[in-house]
């Protein structure tokens, strides 16, 4: 049977599991007295989408396409497609997501109800930009049609709304143009956090997708160096090409790896491997979009690498005119010695998101993993969570299993307004530790 648990693998939760059969139905799990939560594909690392001693109701059933306009690109499926079935059909007839987080395993409700963010923030915004129209199925029967026009307000509230104003069981998204599947990409070594900054705000001019693996482990005049990705979609002049969705390759982590292959000594030996295998200061490449934008997803179930403690993921986004607590963050992680090789600098822009509770502002953010080693990983992620409110950033809900209730209040300060739209019989296990509201 299928464990539904969070990517992270630290939280366990039990739950009474009802999954929804057919967007028709009505809630599953409606008739009992136990709260409510919607379940994608659990790629949230924390706990926003458990719900610890409740229900939760899996979306896999809703897997229907209902229409795609190839002419526009306007396509509207069920909330449990995920963002590979969708690449499957879409990129064959030309067109591509118009954000896209770092895993393609995630499903159309969760990229909803998470308004993810893609490397190309700057340009794109977040994906609930690019959401025309959903249907929200509330705990009374009710179903409400939501746009920007359309019960604008429960529109709001559900993009980035973590699940907790009702399921939506279908949406309607408008796709990018794309001519070919490739991506032409550029991989430019920088050698500390100054360089980063400048290469990005350079980058972000010119270049659509923007992201950068940063050393996590480095110190000194090398704080915070790694390898800055950019890239754009190629074209084809003339008619269209077709594009081709490529498989994933089908490699798995067998079992949990043993606590001791994850160090500090194998991290930093991967690191400075890493950082010095390209031998030129910038390469460039064309590459399939698949490896460009999903590395990770190439091993399935890589969250095993962490073993049997699981794993957090701590992202947080801080102001472009607050570098020294960027640079603080990271001399802490970089002292601390606990950073795994999966750590990612990104500059957002300065689009509004939709939600009231959407996680991305203008700044940079910076996300990275970290083997759960018990007090001494709590103590750090506590001292990187000060810093953040100490410069009024923000840490991410998707990513996050610890942060303080006054802390969440202070990130999002529409929490308040957004309670009023909150589904009566919906919680999860993050909404009672941030709220306070059992
Ligand atoms: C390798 C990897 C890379 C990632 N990269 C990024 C990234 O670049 N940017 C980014 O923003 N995120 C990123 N994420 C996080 C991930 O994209 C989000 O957590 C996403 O929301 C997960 O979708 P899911 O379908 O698995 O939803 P789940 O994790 O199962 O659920 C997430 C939330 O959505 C709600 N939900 C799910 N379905 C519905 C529905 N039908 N109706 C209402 N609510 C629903 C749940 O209740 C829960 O609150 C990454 C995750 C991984 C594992």
């Amino acid at each position: 049977m299928r464990d539904y648990q969070s990517w992270g693998r630290y939280r366990h939760a039990e739950h009474v599991v009802l999954p929804q059969r057919w967007r028709f139905d009505e809630l599953a799990g409606v008739s009992g007295k136990q709260s409510i939560l919607p379940y994608g594909k659990g790629r949230s690392y924390g706990d926003s989408c458990l719900n610890d001693g409740g229900i939760i109701v899996p979306t896999e059933n809703l897997d229907h396409f209902l229409h795609f306009d190839t002419g526009t690109g306007v396509l509207s499926c069920e909330s449990g497609v995920t963002l590979a079935q969708l690449l499957e059909l879409a990129v064959p007839r030309g067109w591509f997501l118009p954000v896209t987080p770092g895993t393609k395993f995630a499903t159309l409700g969760g990229a909803i109800a998470n308004d993810v963010h893609g490397k190309n923030h700057h340009v794109a915004g977040t994906f609930g930009c690019h959401v025309r129209k959903f249907e929200l199925l509330r705990s009374d029967g009710s179903r409400l049609i939501c746009s920007a026009t359309e019960n604008s307000d429960y529109y709001q509230a559900s993009i980035g709304g973590l699940g907790l104003t009702g399921l939506i069981t279908w949406a309607e998204i408008q796709l990018k143009k794309i001519s070919t599947a490739f991506i032409e990409r550029e991989a430019i070594i920088f050698s500390n956090l100054k360089e980063f900054l400048a290469l990005s705000l350079e980058s972000d001019r010119n270049w659509e997708y923007t992201v950068a693996w940063v050393d996590c482990l480095s110190a000194g005049k090398s704080l915070g160096r790694g390898i800055y990705y950019r890239g754009r979609h190629h074209e084809e002049q003339g008619e269209a090409r077709a594009c081709e969705t490529r498989k994933t390759a089908n490699l798995k982590i067998p079992f949990d790896a043993p606590s001791f292959l994850l160090n500090t000594a194998t991290v930093k030996s991967f690191n400075a491997f890493y950082y010095h295998k390209q031998l030129k200061k910038c390469s460039s490449s064309k590459i399939h979009y698949d490896p460009f934008f999903y590395p990770l997803d190439g091993i399935h179930e890589w969250n095993r690498l962490y073993g049997k403690q699981g794993f957090f993921q701590f992202q947080c986004v801080i102001a472009d005119d607050k570098e020294g607590a960027l640079e603080e963050l990271l001399k802490r992680i970089s002292k601390s010695g606990q950073g795994s090789f999966l750590s990612v600098l990104k500059r957002f822009g300065n689009s509004t998101s939709p939600g009231m509770l959407s996680f991305p502002r203008t700044g940079i953010t910076l996300a990275l993993d970290f083997a759960n080693k018990g007090q001494k990983t709590m103590r750090l992620l506590d001292e990187l969570e000060q810093i953040v409110v100490e410069a009024g950033g923000a840490i991410y809900p998707a990513k996050d299993a610890i942060m303080k209730a006054r802390h969440f209040q202070q990130f999002y300060p529409k929490w308040k307004d957004f309670c009023e739209y909150l589904d009566p019989r919906f919680s999860s296990s993050f909404w009672r530790r941030v709220s306070g509201q059992s």
